[in-house]
């Protein structure tokens, strides 16, 4: 999927910065810091402007928050644009590098009268670089 039908299905208008931060997203593979994107786009965008688009594109639900611990924080492109569903999340110790896995979460069977509303997986390890 494109830039601009990516923004056009989430009702974004198409900006500039909004696609830059998308084409970052899409190119990189791995999930990234806000200061990573930021720094991708160095020089193209004063920092209102990246951080209103990137605060937007964050609510419209382009981009999940993966919260690693409470000094870790990286960005994924969502299901709606991805295609992939509910997925579990690797973190490498080495690199500590954060990857969307494909693959879909399952939930595992909650005590009766127990309900789910949000399922998260971090999976901790080295990565496929690190381990080379
Ligand atoms: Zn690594
Ligand atoms: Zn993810």
């Amino acid at each position: 999927m494109d830039t601009f039908s990516i923004l056009r299905n989430h009702n974004l208008r198409r900006t500039a910065c909004r696609e830059g931060i998308l084409k970052v997203m899409m190119t990189s593979g791995k999930a990234l810091s806000e200061s990573e994107i930021r720094s991708h786009l160095m020089g193209n965008f004063d920092r209102t402007t990246f951080y209103r688009s990137f605060k937007t594109m964050e609510d419209s639900g382009i981009l999940h928050k993966i919260v690693v611990d409470d000094r870790m924080v990286r960005y994924g492109l969502s299901e709606a644009v991805t295609g992939k569903s509910s997925h579990p999340h690797f973190y490498c110790t080495t690199c500590h590098s954060v990857f969307c896995l494909d693959q879909s979460l399952v939930a595992p069977q909650l005590p009766s009268g127990f309900s789910t509303d949000d399922l998260e997986m971090i999976v901790k390890g080295v990565c496929k670089k690190c381990n080379a």
